[in-house]
């Protein structure tokens, strides 16, 4: 990893596009005595005006993309930006132009884009870090309850379920995932893997708002709709208290496997998607290397971290702290590329 254009006498600002957790992002920046700076599309502005105070520079936009243009990475160095990717950051910008094409010191690894969006890519950071996971099936050997992805799906956009091979018939496409339906409570606990003190924190835990899943479950059973999985919102959860020495567990394997497999691996927030079963276990279906939406929820703090830090800790902030305490300590190189 890299400083690139990054000028540590400097004060470090945090940049961010305005969707996702910005906000959250901006508040954290601002908590830590950071200055900011938001890019945001121009249809966007008026919404983003009401939260002025946490932006000290906007920078409009028609696109998200144009923050790829010379004249705007241009800008953004000069105000010595530091971006902090969140997940429509990815999604319109593209992890590839990312990759090829940002030059503004970016929080995280950029490698480990193509480990986060890349299904078989993901099996293999998941085998290696030895957690459990939903079994996979061809068309035809599908078994039981089948959950289908689509390939490149967003948000369990087109997701559909079926029991076993013979429903599927006539509705597979090549490149779909076939998965067992892993029955139980989804659970979708926050980390935060610090590279300068080699620690992975839980920030805090939420389950979705999925649109229809949800609904489905007040209709008492005799409905005929089938489930789908666009998210709408997220909730939050707070664990059995015996059950967090498997998610911390969870974590650090996830982590460790990152570093073995695309080195320096995950660096800050991340988060594994899991359900977990009527026996405890945790089955891992995902796992996003950035910060996740459900974050929102604790913009003032979390239960968890209210124990770690007893202060408003939120995953934004985490993330403000650990870029200061980098800059303070010399080794921002250890979190940018
Ligand atoms: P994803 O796009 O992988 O995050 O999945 C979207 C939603 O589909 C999740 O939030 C779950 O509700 C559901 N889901 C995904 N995979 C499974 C699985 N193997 N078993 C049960 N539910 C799943």
């Amino acid at each position: 990893m890299t400083t690139l254009a990054l000028d540590t006498g400097k004060a470090v600002r945090i940049a961010t596009i305005a969707s996702h957790s910005s906000l959250q992002i901006l508040k954290g920046a601002k908590d830590e005595g950071l200055g900011t700076v938001l890019i945001c599309k121009k249809e966007r502005a008026k919404t983003y005006e009401r939260y002025g105070h946490l932006a000290d520079k906007t920078i409009l936009v028609d696109e998200f993309s144009d923050i790829l243009d010379q004249k705007v990475q241009d800008e953004l160095i000069s105000e010595n930006s530091v971006i902090v990717p969140h997940g429509s950051f990815v999604e319109y910008v593209g992890a590839k132009q990312i990759e090829s094409r940002l030059n503004v010191p970016m929080f995280g690894n950029k490698r480990m884009f193509d480990w986060e969006s890349d299904r078989t890519l993901q099996k293999k950071w998941l085998s290696e870090a030895g957690v459990r996971m939903p079994r996979e099936f061809t068309k035809d050997d599908a078994d039981g309850l089948c959950i289908v992805k689509l390939p490149g799906a967003k948000g369990g956009k087109g997701y559909f379920v079926v029991k076993g091979k013979d429903e599927l018939k006539g509705l597979y496409m090549e490149g779909m995932t076939i998965q067992e339906y892993v029955v139980g409570a989804t659970v979708y606990p926050h980390y935060f893997y610090s590279p300068l003190t080699g620690e992975t924190e839980l920030m805090s835990v939420d389950k979705r708002y999925e649109t229809n899943a949800d609904g489905l479950s007040r209709t008492g059973g005799g409905s005929q709709v089938e489930p789908t999985y666009v998210v709408c919102g997220n909730m939050p959860i707070v664990l059995r208290e015996s059950l967090l020495p498997r998610v911390f567990e969870m974590g650090d394997r996830v982590v460790e496997a990152s570093r073995k497999l695309f080195s320096p691996g995950i660096v800050g927030p991340f988060c594994i998607e899991t359900v977990c079963t009527d026996s405890l276990e945790f089955v891992v279906f995902e796992v996003s290397a950035r910060i996740v939406a459900g974050t929102n929820l604790y913009i003032d703090g979390s239960p968890y971290t209210a124990l770690k830090y007893g202060e408003s800790m939120s995953t934004g902030r985490r993330i403000a702290r650990e870029i200061k305490n980098a800059v303070s300590s010399g080794r921002i190189e250890m979190l940018v590329s």
